[in-house]
């Protein structure tokens, strides 16, 4: 069966009413009956009494609000968006939609597992108690105590608090190596940080923009808070005349977003930050930026000199002299004209963002492209306004108590991180995971004894994969916490399975791009499957088990307890309500007190187990005169605390700038590059797609074990190939089989390869199926930074 994908996102943009006029999920749910009729596992709706309980989505960092049909209390037979949700408005994803299969599948690990045989041999994984897990894992915890920055904890959440349950406890044992898998928010960080002086993610008030500018964010496929999105796209084109918010969609591939978009300019690969300072360059040159803010609220711009005398160049003099749109147009291949005529439209409509963060942002991205596109922002006015960007807004959650150290954890913080970060080579610090992987097998700069994995994938998630499974070999003990049967969890040594999202308290802060405070609460709705333990208690319980400071560091009873600690901070707050109604547009309200609907910290967390999430929008925006935290208290163009970190150069290393790729691989043996890129019915992150998911799939995205790329047809006529053919793409780091898709939409010499296929752990409907483009994707690290960058890779092909 084909399911338009275009339908499908307007299907779920519509919300609940699209959900219930729409023949589409009729459609699928009855091809999905005849073909899951033989599972045994297949979710059969009970007859009885049914019920609607509210909770918060957990499958990827969205934090929707969705309602969960039980059958007598306890089988849960159907999920939908909550429509008193102000971030999905109602809305839900084809993930979320299907996500009842992820918690009756068959990809679900029962029971604590011990590693008796060979790593990575599910055969000799044997089921051990809760009692012998425990005992294992603090033991070998209690003989690595001496040396504990042997300990590494690897997230694949970027916040929440049961990552910072685990960070607090490599803090309490003295390990300072906790990491986070890649994501774009890292080079935001950094790149707010630099130009504003505070570390922090970025928010977009895209509701309230009349135009938008992508420069390769899918915002419409998976970006961001995935269904908020959806509903801010169904919210564009409810609008008309002087009201209409336009999109622009930057981006070397024909995607989703690029297909909806006003207007799509296709780039060469990589060159985004070249065209947001080729515009940039035009809004100067024809004095059309916000004269106000630039002058006001902003250093850099103009040439400058420092205390000691030096003259510097400024942002405005290097964009006259290098980023004309002659040069720009050679470089991105957008003709002349429409940089002139898109700049125009971008600094005069008004309110304009522009955003970045390819695909769905789980990469890391380039530092400098991402100042580039902010300094954009900046020329228009629009930080900290309105329509523009602002800050991540955090909800007030209370702290809580300081972790406790003792001289064994003292000593073992101050060891030099093992992924370099924050070590001279590398000032600007980070989650450098590329560093960690290439520094394990040397011992470098000390021994990694044991890894602790939550919630990520990195054996089949993490470009040029080989590296992480080369590094396994040299960490004496591997620990899962995950609820599936993963890559990376067969190969752990030791399994502690976790409970689903519909079985276990979790909060989720939503600072995906939101611009208000937004606080989720997951609660358990049904009763664990299997023999699964919160993450949270199992890191209590092992606390307690060590003693000392570490088990000081946890005085609670469990993780339950603990996060209601964290709420009392909500509760006290002047502003904020727990969305209890339909139709909330917080993006209406910036900037407004909300009178809470509660009365102490206990009514709230009794509501927010009954309605799901707690929202404010009082403090979204801070006021401009005090706002910037950086040496001259202003926005930086030209960013000094680049300086202050050490980091030495050129005034050009200072200001946001376009450098060019070094890419892997001689052009002569790899004439053609391959791109990565993410679908939202291709789940790339620590699940994999259930069978519902794969069943969406075009015949020319996946077709039996085959999955295809996408390929220009001159380019394919160039190398004598054709729609279907089977072929071997290889790059400096490896081969993979695949077949060919052609289509217009593929630029020419560009192969597209998606993300998130070719498993070969999970369970049989999604093993061996499709080629995981990880095993082909080189990483590339920008220098400054150390982050991962990659955005493609050369490549040649031939028939297979
Ligand atoms: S967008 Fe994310 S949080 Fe929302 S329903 Fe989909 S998977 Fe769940």
């Amino acid at each position: 069966m084909k399911v338009d994908r275009r339908a499908f996102v307007k299907l779920i943009a519509g919300g609940i009413g699209g959900t219930l006029l729409s023949p589409l999920p009729w459609k699928l749910a009855d091809d999905s009956a005849i073909w899951s009729q033989n599972w045994s596992w297949r979710p059969s709706p009970e007859r009885g009494e049914a019920t609607m309980v509210n909770t918060v989505c957990q499958l990827c960092p969205g934090g929707c609000g969705i309602r969960v049909r039980l059958i007598n209390g306890k089988r849960a037979v159907r999920l939908d968006g909550n429509p008193n949700n102000p971030l999905n408005q109602g809305g839900i994803c084809p993930l979320g939609a299907t996500g009842l299969q992820y918690h009756y599948g068959i990809s679900r690990i029962e029971s604590p597992l011990k590693q008796k045989g060979t790593r990575g041999e599910v055969k000799t994984l044997e089921p051990i108690t809760w009692d012998e897990a425990v005992a294992l894992l603090a033991a070998k915890l209690k003989s690595l105590r001496a040396q504990p920055q042997g300990l590494v904890c690897l997230s694949g959440k970027q916040n929440g608090t049961v990552s910072e349950f685990f960070s607090r406890f490599l803090e309490a044992y003295g390990s300072p190596n906790y990491l986070t898998m890649p994501a774009a928010a890292q080079a935001e960080s950094l790149g707010v940080f630099l130009s504003q002086g505070v570390r922090t993610p970025l928010s977009y008030d895209f509701e309230n923009a009349r135009m938008i500018l992508s420069f390769g964010a899918d915002l419409i496929e998976g970006w961001g808070a995935p269904c908020r999105m959806m509903s801010a796209f169904r919210l564009w084109r409810s609008k008309s005349g002087s009201q209409k918010t336009r999109l622009v969609q930057i981006e070397t591939r024909g995607s989703l977003t690029a297909s909806q978009a006003d207007e799509w300019l296709a780039v060469a690969p990589g060159t985004e930050a070249a065209l947001a300072l080729g515009l940039a360059h035009v809004i100067v040159r024809e004095k059309i930026y916000d004269r106000a803010f630039v002058d006001n609220y902003t250093h850099g711009f103009d040439d400058w000199t420092d205390s000691q005398g030096r003259r510097h160049q400024g942002f405005k003099s290097m964009l006259l002299e290098e980023y004309t749109p002659a040069r720009v147009a050679e470089i991105t291949g957008v003709q002349q004209e429409k940089i002139v005529e898109l700049a125009r439209n971008f600094a005069l409509t008004k309110p304009a963002l522009a955003v970045s963060g390819r695909g769905q942002g789980k990469m890391d991205g380039s530092l400098y492209e991402f100042l580039a596109v902010l300094s954009l922002n900046a020329l228009v006015g629009s930080v900290h306004r309105p329509g523009g960007v602002s800050w991540a807004v955090t909800p007030p959650l209370a702290p809580w108590p300081k972790v406790v150290q003792d001289s064994t954890s003292r000593n073992g913080l101050r060891s030099e991180r093992l992924d370099g970060s924050g070590g001279p080579d590398l000032p600007l610090g980070g989650h450098l995971l590329y560093n960690f992987l290439e520094n394990v097998p040397k011992g470098k700069p000390y021994p990694t004894k044991m890894l602790w994995v939550y919630e990520a994938n990195p054996a089949h998630d993490l470009a040029d994969v080989n590296l992480f499974v080369k590094a396994l070999e040299k960490i004496d003990t591997v620990v899962s916490f995950s609820s599936f049967m993963d890559e990376t969890t067969v190969m752990a040594d030791l399994i502690l399975p976790a409970p689903t999202f519909l079985e276990r308290f979790e909060d989720v802060s939503g600072d995906r791009g939101l611009q208000y405070a937004y606080f989720g609460l997951s609660r358990p709705v049904l009763q664990p499957r299997f023999e699964c333990r919160h993450p949270g208690d199992v890191l209590i319980k092992l606390a307690k088990m060590l003693g000392g400071s570490v088990a000081a560091s946890f005085p609670w009873d469990n993780y339950e307890e603990a996060l209601q600690a964290r709420i009392q901070g909500l509760a006290a707050a002047p502003s904020g309500r727990v969305a209890d109604e339909p139709g909330l547009q917080p993006w209406s309200h910036l900037g407004e007190r909300l009178a809470p609907n509660y009365g102490s910290a206990d009514e709230l967390w009794e509501m927010l187990q009954e309605h799901g999430c707690w929202y404010d929008t009082s403090q979204s925006m801070p006021s401009l005169s005090s706002a910037f935290k950086t040496p001259s208290g202003k926005f930086e163009f030209y960013c000094q605390a680049l300086k202050e970190a050490g980091v030495t150069g050129s005034d050009s290393t200072y200001l946001p700038h376009y450098q060019p790729a070094d890419l892997p691989g001689g052009k002569e043996e790899y004439p053609y590059l391959l791109m990565p890129y993410e679908v939202m019915i291709i789940e790339n992150g620590p699940l994999a797609n259930q069978p519902f998911m794969t069943k969406m799939l075009f015949d020319f995205e996946l077709k039996g074990r085959d999955s295809f790329v996408e390929i220009n047809p001159k380019t394919a006529k160039e190398v004598g190939l054709r729609e279907g053919d089977r072929v071997e793409l290889t790059t400096a780091i490896g081969s993979v089989k695949v077949r060919l898709h052609l289509t217009e939409s593929a630029r020419p010499g560009v192969i597209f390869i998606p993300l998130g296929l070719g498993h070969s752990a999970f369970d049989r409907y999604i093993r061996g199926k499709g080629a995981n483009a990880n095993e082909v994707l080189a990483v590339l690290q920008e220098p400054l930074t150390g982050l991962a960058s990659w955005w493609g890779t050369p490549v040649k092909i031939s028939r297979a």
